[in-house]
């Protein structure tokens, strides 16, 4: 039979947000920002759907009371709780041993027992990025939650290869995360840059479900009953 674009069948959008309502979700990022940059849509989807969604922040290099302030705030609007995992003040994540840092993520895990995680990927370029994305590997020897990576996230367009396996519809949750990017002001505003290009690249992504807005993620394990 005949099928064109408009009449294809469409994803059932909200099987991941049902997927996880009345669970726990966590959320792994380097630093403030992070993780609204990258999944921040996705995080208040979840959220919205009754997912309880921690957001751990792995550290703060400087600027540690602003930088908390900011991270409070994009939480907030997002609907999540946050946690800082290097909770000592401004400290650089390579500043710990590595099965220090796994340790730190076992006790996440422990903690919430979450039914996903999400963090960095391996096609990152941000050295504390592929830090915490290879510590949170080991950690999938605790449980068999689900595990996703997002797109490499920075404040200036970088041309990356990241190919998404799978696409979240953050259509009704875009503005929630422009909201939460800018509220990281010593970041965009605070230094003369623009947060206009995580909308467009949200809409580049939605265009490959046919959405006006998605964020794609890789799959690095998925359970499937
Ligand atoms: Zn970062």
């Amino acid at each position: 039979m005949k099928r064109d674009c408009d009449t294809a069948i469409k994803p059932q959008r909200e099987s991941l947000a049902s997927r996880y309502a009345g669970r726990t979700v966590v959320a792994i990022g380097a630093h403030p920002d992070d993780l609204e940059i990258g999944i921040g849509g996705t995080l208040a989807k979840l959220q919205k759907a009754g997912a309880h969604v921690v957001m751990v922040v792995a550290s703060v290099p400087k600027d540690f009371e602003v930088r908390m302030a900011e991270a409070r705030l994009g939480a907030k609007i997002l609907g999540c709780e946050l946690r800082l995992l290097i909770d000592d003040g401004p400290r650089r994540i390579e500043d710990l041993k590595t099965c220090d840092l796994v340790g730190l993520l076992d006790g996440v895990i422990n903690d919430y027992q979450p039914a996903v995680l999400l963090t960095h990927s391996s096609a990152d370029f941000h050295n504390d990025h592929l830090l915490i994305y290879n510590a949170c590997l080991p950690t999938q020897r605790l449980a068999h939650f689900d595990f996703f990576s997002y797109h490499p996230t920075n404040c200036r367009p970088v041309p990356i290869a990241f190919h998404p396996k799978a696409y979240v519809d953050v259509t009704d949750t875009i503005d929630a995360k422009m909201h939460a990017i800018t509220a990281h002001k010593s970041q965009f505003g605070g230094r003369g840059l623009d947060t206009e290009m995580y909308r467009e690249f949200a809409h580049v992504q939605g265009r490959m479900i046919g959405v006006p807005y998605a964020e794609g993620l890789d799959v690095v394990r998925m359970v499937l009953a």
